[in-house]
C-alpha cells in the first residue's frame, strides 16, 4: 500500500481542465509537484516535455526506456532528457502503466491506418503545434518528437507487436511527478475516435501543480 501523501486539490497554484480533444502548455518549474487527472477514465493523453532553458533539451523515449530498462513507465519511473538527464520522476500512479512507444496521431497516420476518409480528423500531431503556436515557446513542428501517452495502454505482445487495447485507466485515475529541472509540458488530449486508446469517446483531463514543498 503507497504511503504517498497526496496533496489537496485547494492548495495547488494552477488548476486546469483540459476539454477532450483540446491541446495545452505550460510552464513548470524545478521542485514544482505536477498531476494529471484522467477524470472520466479511458483517455490518452499524449505529452512531451522541453527543458525551459534550451527546447533543443526535450523529453526521450529511447533514453527513458534504456536508463529504466522497462518499456512502460510509472511509479519511479526517471523521464529522461535526450541529454540523459532528469527531467520528471513518477512519483505516484493510480493507473499503473502508462505508453511510450505508440508515437501521437496524425493525420497521415489516421490515414494510413484508417481511411482516405479519416483524414480531416484532429490528430495529435495538429493539437502539439496549436498548443505551442505563441512564439515564446520556441517549439515547431520538428520539435514534435516520440512522446508518452498517459493512462494509453499499448501492450507489446510476445511476438514483438504493438497493439493499441482498451484502457486500464478509470474515471480519477491520476499520475504525478516531481520536475528535476525548469520544463515546458505540452498536452494533446487526444481526440482520436479509430481505435479504442480513448474508449471511442474523448473525454477531459485535469492538470495541477503545486509549489515545492
Ligand atoms: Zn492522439
Amino acid at each position: 500500500m503507497s504511503t504517498y501523501n497526496i496533496a489537496a486539490p485547494e492548495t495547488a497554484v494552477y488548476n486546469h481542465t483540459i476539454l477532450a480533444g483540446e491541446g495545452w502548455a505550460h510552464e513548470i518549474k524545478a521542485g514544482q509537484i505536477f498531476r494529471i487527472v484522467d477524470l472520466e477514465g479511458n483517455q490518452a493523453v499524449d505529452t512531451l516535455f522541453y527543458s525551459l532553458a534550451d527546447t533543443a533539451e526535450r523529453y526521450s523515449a529511447a533514453d527513458t526506456i534504456t536508463a529504466q530498462r522497462n518499456i512502460y513507465l510509472t511509479a519511479g519511473t526517471v523521464l529522461m532528457s535526450n541529454l540523459r538527464r532528469p527531467m520528471l520522476t513518477i512519483l505516484e500512479d493510480n493507473c499503473g502503466r502508462h505508453d511510450t512507444l505508440g508515437g501521437a496521431c496524425a493525420q497521415e497516420s489516421n490515414q494510413v491506418r484508417y481511411a482516405i476518409e479519416k483524414r480531416h480528423m484532429h490528430a495529435c500531431r495538429n493539437s502539439f503545434l496549436l498548443a505551442v503556436r505563441d512564439p515564446k515557446w520556441n517549439i515547431g513542428k520538428r520539435d514534435i518528437t516520440a512522446n508518452i501517452n498517459f493512462f494509453m495502454n499499448v501492450p507489446v505482445t510476445p511476438e514483438g507487436k504493438l497493439t493499441f487495447e482498451d484502457g486500464i485507466s478509470d474515471a480519477s485515475k491520476f499520475v504525478e511527478m516531481r520536475a528535476e529541472m525548469d520544463v515546458i509540458c505540452v498536452i494533446s488530449n487526444c481526440p482520436q475516435l479509430n481505435n479504442p486508446c480513448n474508449a471511442y469517446n474523448p473525454t477531459p483531463v485535469q492538470v495541477l501543480i503545486w509549489d515545492a514543498q
